[in-house]
């Protein structure tokens, strides 16, 4: 049941700041998705969204878009945001300061931001400054929003997305046969895949025999830092950065700011990064075929999907008729 202070108004109004930040999805990164509405007597009077990192937040966006003939109604006006306003100095100046400099009434804030810099900072300079603010409104839905973004900050480490693919019968590779497993669609949503990561990372052996490009090519967007992991590996190719252990790999990549990592396999990298319990989500797509009925009585060694534990499935993706299933992994509980 609704909280009498948690009113559907504000419910409305964050969930347009919802939607607004979505369109920062390719660009916005490494900074987080925000939208924010200003809104006077039931009227949206100003609304915006961080559109590119480096440029406006979605606060001073949406404060710019007020037409001149209202800037005398920000007084009485509410701006809603869907993550805290930043209170630091970034590359541009602190959104809670301008917020104070408009004058503005009230401040309903999503969920308060987890970078260091501002952590409950930018509401209190807000309160500080006789604003009323309100914390909290759909949390859940704002914390979701930028999962990838809490995770860097809170955890101090990128967020860890797995990817493969197999047979009916749970085979993802054979000894020196090569095994199409993704069709042509697929194969683009893999690219799409890769271009909303910062990082992609394979094994040594994966590198060795298949010489993978892990670029993106099917898709628009950045292509990826690529990163192999494994020791003694040969002919590192340019460009890549190469380190021995999951914990390497993680830590060097919070350290160079790289928030989110794909890791496209094979097995064996796909086993480590679940053994140490360090990944997020996976995306295992299923092809339409069974190995044992394809093989015609060949003896080929099969190498089969990882195993693992604490993965609950969170929905599926079917594209083209390809089942994508989406599992998230559970932090086992102390
Ligand atoms: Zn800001």
């Amino acid at each position: 049941m609704l909280q009498p202070d948690l009113n559907a108004e504000d419910i409305i109004y964050m969930r347009r700041c919802l939607q607004l930040a979505r369109n920062g999805q390719q660009n916005a990164q490494p900074n987080p998705m925000v939208g924010a509405v200003v809104v006077c007597n039931g009227r949206i009077i100003g609304e915006g969204y961080h559109v590119r990192c480096g440029e406006g937040h979605a606060e001073v966006n949406a404060l710019a878009s007020v037409k001149q003939e209202d800037v005398h109604l920000l007084k009485e006006s509410t701006i809603y945001v869907s993550l805290e306003p930043c209170s630091h100095y970034g590359k541009t100046p602190p959104c809670a300061d301008l917020i104070i400099s408009k004058g503005l009434k009230r401040c309903v804030v999503g969920c308060v931001d987890p970078f260091a810099k501002v952590q409950g900072r930018g509401i209190q300079k807000l309160r500080d400054a006789g604003i009323e603010v309100t914390v909290g409104v759909l949390v859940d839905e704002c914390r979701a929003l930028n999962k990838r973004f809490m995770t860097f900050h809170q955890l101090k480490r990128p967020f860890v997305t797995l990817k493969w693919a197999r047979t009916r019968d749970g085979v993802m590779g054979v000894k020196g046969e090569r095994l199409m497993i993704s069709n042509t669609y697929t194969q683009m949503l893999c690219h799409k895949r890769r271009a909303e990561h910062q990082a992609i990372l394979v094994g040594r052996k994966t590198l060795e025999e298949d010489a993978p490009s892990l670029n993106v090519r099917l898709w628009s967007g950045r292509h990826p830092q690529p990163v192999v992991l494994g020791s003694n590996v040969k002919n590192l190719p340019e460009g890549w950065w190469c380190f021995q252990t999951v914990e390497e790999v993680l830590n060097v990549l919070y350290e160079r700011g790289v928030q989110t990592l794909l890791v496209e396999g094979g097995r064996t990298t796909l086993q480590a990064f679940i053994d140490k319990g360090m990944w997020d989500e996976a995306f295992v797509e299923f092809g339409d075929f069974s190995w044992a009925d394809n093989a015609d009585g060949k003896d080929c060694e099969t190498i089969l999907v990882p195993t693992w534990k604490d993965a609950e499935r969170v929905e599926d993706e079917v594209v083209m008729g390809r089942h994508i299933e989406h599992w998230k992994h559970v932090a086992a509980t102390e």
